[in-house]
């Protein structure tokens, strides 16, 4: 695989132009055409021969969609493939405010939680900073007739990020950094960090580095258990950081960052929402800037565990709701699509 354009700053972009021996405003050209998503090959203001010296070193297309689904409701579910032939997932969630694109960091994942189809055949590698970018740069363009229709021509489509896909965002602590100054950056996509999301596991030395960066996203703590004891059986993590570690910091990002943070809270029956578990939680968490999110499980045919009924959900809800808990329960989208969190890579892998 060659290298990416995409995994370079505005600077540096620069700076390989110059060292091309091509003028300074071609930088602006070729980064502009880069954020819009275009190969190489399609950007039209640079001549042939500068686009065959890149192309000797760089990857003409970062990425491309294999597979894309679309729900009545509108959600998109995308299958990417990168150009060494590896294969992640996206969705694309369409709400009236702007869009949320869900991107993955990995290419699946080794932290083992027993409820996520992602982890099923390990962590095969590492996503660039460039090859994250490009899942959203890509969507964007896919969208650009709905921006010229109604949005204005300076609107993105994607307005809202989501570090939830496969992988684990802190396991690959430096590429994902990276992305997130290069989404954020005034001259690229200039995307808010608090319009961003990113979800971990629990692993708390990268959760206190992140606190430091800088960049105050959103930050999301996958909890799923009210002990320590609960949480090793669905999550192999548990093993190496405590509850109390996380949420120590979580309070550490708080003061840092000033953003409260937020708990994903799976429901598996007969695991974790039982009467005694919102207890726990409420017990927990009471009087912490923090929110929390309830989620079905997705069955994964792979797993044995099951999820609850809907009616059992908002009991549960209502019960945290009850102990003075900040909570939702996650709307479930895109469900005649099937497949989330790593099903549907799964489901390709083993079709093809
Ligand atoms: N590695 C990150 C991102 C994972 S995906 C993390 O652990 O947070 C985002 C969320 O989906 C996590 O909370 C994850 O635990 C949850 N998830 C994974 N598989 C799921 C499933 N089958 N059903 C419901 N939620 C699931």
């Amino acid at each position: 695989m060659k290298k990416l354009l995409q995994d370079l700053s505005y600077n540096e972009i620069e700076t390989l132009v110059l060292s091309l021996g091509e003028k300074k405003f071609r930088a602006k050209q070729l980064y502009e055409g880069l954020m819009q998503g275009k190969t190489i090959d399609a950007i039209t203001s640079l001549s042939a021969a500068f686009k065959s010296r890149l192309k000797e070193e760089y990857e003409n297309e970062a990425i491309k969609v294999r597979e894309v689904f679309t729900s009545s409701d509108g959600t998109e579910k995308y299958l990417f493939e990168f150009a060494d032939g590896n294969i992640v997932e996206g969705v694309l969630m369409k709400y009236k405010y702007g869009y949320t694109q869900c991107v993955s960091t990995q290419v699946g994942c080794r932290m083992g939680c027993k409820f996520c189809a992602s982890t099923l055949g390990g962590l095969l590698r590492n996503l660039s900073s460039g090859e994250i970018l490009s899942q959203i740069l890509l969507v964007n363009a896919l969208h650009k007739k709905e921006l010229s229709a109604g949005l204005g021509k300076e609107a993105r489509a994607v307005t809202n990020i989501v570090l939830m896909g496969s992988g684990e965002p802190l396991d690959n602590y430096h590429e994902v950094v990276k992305f997130l100054r290069a989404v954020t950056a005034e001259e690229g996509l200039n995307i808010s960090a608090r319009n961003i999301s990113l979800s971990t596991c629990g692993l708390v030395p990268k959760m206190l580095a992140l606190a430091n960066e800088g960049l105050p996203v959103n930050l999301t703590v996958s909890l799923h258990a009210t002990t320590d004891e609960e949480r090793v059986r669905t999550m192999p993590v548990a093993k190496r950081y405590k509850i109390a570690e996380i949420l120590k910091a979580c309070d550490v990002y708080f003061q840092k960052t000033g953003r409260r943070y937020y708990f994903e809270y799976t429901l598996i029956a007969g695991e974790n929402c039982d009467e005694e578990h919102a207890t726990r939680l409420i017990e927990m968490l009471k009087g912490k800037p923090c929110h929390v999110n309830l989620i079905r499980l997705n069955e994964v045919k792979e797993r044995s565990l099951k999820s609850i009924s809907d009616k059992a959900a908002y009991r549960f809800l209502g019960l945290l709701e009850k102990g003075g808990l900040s909570a939702t329960l996650r709307r479930q989208i895109g469900v005649d699509i099937g497949g989330a969190c790593g099903q549907l890579r799964a489901s390709y892998l083993e079709k093809s």
